[in-house]
């Protein structure tokens, strides 16, 4: 479970003295075999050794690197010999500092050394995931969840003090109505206190959506105690109650799950749309492998539109690094090209290094008029500034 807190400790780690390593690797067992994957995982280490030795470093820090280098190894070896469900693995280490990551994405196999820790790549991966905050509320009672990566964790039980219907039936002295105001009046305040406490919940720990469980009959007694902005938040809403046998977490578990899915899909449709639209009118938006790694490689564009495990041969120049989709020549330097098998790849790592935000969009969002690839610009460069190969 990757927590905010784990998080921020990584983005603001800039220890006064030493360095940090960051490892990447892929650990997707649909790729690679255990034995191959142990393989790789030295070759990587090795990497690194060589990287220390070519730097000016002084030799206590050296040391200090080294060990740390052996100290990830070991880790590599050990958590690679087991079955394992994560697909990636991102390691950091440096003084007084070690974070592991498990990812349910591949990741390419890297390694940098640097005085921060190099977070592109992660955040690449994590960006694909929403954090849910879910709350299943009742009456009297309602229990938060933390959603993220398939994830559920409970974070939290409230259990406020309403009368139950019978047991205030048989109240003495009490008239109907009155004993209706009275429960009303409990009511409400546990489903303020509830949403007070979604709603500290909710900045504390960034959460981006919000899904909620409850009974129809309740559904609208209790919306109207959010807040209007979190109200803007809820992503799907689900028949439950805030107790583990009547809905078993599986099912909140799937629920959820479904839920997310389809907000995926809503979005993954919606950016489809727009750079479609922006493409057609030639404004801030463009379609197809070749021009987007032209915008690309200038600089225009905002966000890369990649169908998710989309693959496509390419080439690209030994001399100044262009990507190309095809081609003999370079069109900047007249070197000649060579044949990359995945050019998409390099693309996305390209886009993920010069701080471009990648969205990937599900195949079955995809359709003919969307050609796997594409991007929104932050401005559209004059025709003569892209490669005219
Ligand atoms: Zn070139």
């Amino acid at each position: 479970m990757i927590s905010q807190t784990q998080l921020t400790e990584l983005l603001h780690f800039k220890p006064k003295k030493g360095y940090v390593l960051s490892v990447y690797f892929n650990a997707n067992l649909g790729e690679f075999s255990p034995d191959v994957q142990k393989i790789e995982a030295k070759k990587l280490i090795q990497q690194g050794f060589d990287v220390l030795d070519s730097r000016d470093i002084d030799r206590d820090e050296k040391n200090e690197i080294r060990a740390h280098l052996e100290k990830i190894q070991d880790y590599l070896q050990s958590v690679l010999l087991t079955a394992h469900s994560f697909r990636g693995l991102a390691i950091f280490a440096g003084p007084g500092f070690w974070q592991v990551y498990e990812l349910p994405r591949p990741l390419r196999n890297a390694i940098y050394l640097d005085r921060t820790p190099y977070i592109r790549p992660l955040m690449a991966v994590l960006n694909h995931y929403h954090r849910l905050l879910v709350a299943v509320v009742d009456r009297r009672e309602a229990i938060l969840y933390d959603y993220y990566m398939g994830e559920l964790n409970e974070i939290k039980h409230i259990r406020d003090d309403v009368p139950g219907r019978v047991r205030i039936a048989g109240w003495a002295g009490y008239g109907e109505d009155k004993i209706q105001r009275h429960i009303i009046d409990h009511e409400q305040r546990h489903f303020k206190n509830v949403a007070d406490v979604l709603f500290q919940f909710f900045k504390a720990e960034r959460f981006e959506y919000l899904v909620l469980g409850t009974h129809d009959a309740e559904k609208n007694a209790f919306e109207q105690h959010l807040h209007p902005w979190l109200r803007e938040r809820i992503i799907g809403w689900f028949a439950a109650e805030p107790d583990i046998k009547l809905t078993p977490i599986r099912r909140i578990l799937d629920e959820v799950a479904a839920i997310e899915k389809a907000h995926r899909r809503k979005q993954d449709e919606e950016i489809i749309r727009e750079v479609l639209e922006e493409a057609h009118g030639k404004r801030l938006g463009v379609t197809g492998l070749k021009a987007t790694l032209d915008m690309l490689q200038s600089g225009a564009v905002q966000t890369l539109v990649v169908e998710e495990g989309w693959k496509h041969a390419g080439a690209q120049c030994p001399g100044c690094g262009y990507l190309y989709d095809e081609g003999e020549t370079c069109a900047y330097c007249n070197t000649p090209l060579e044949p990359l098998q995945d050019v998409v790849d390099e693309a996305v790592t390209y886009a993920i290094d010069a701080g471009v935000f990648v969205h990937h969009v599900s195949p079955d969002t995809v359709t003919e008029a969307f050609p796997h690839i594409g991007a929104l610009l932050r401005f559209r460069p004059a025709e003569k500034d892209t490669a005219a190969a």
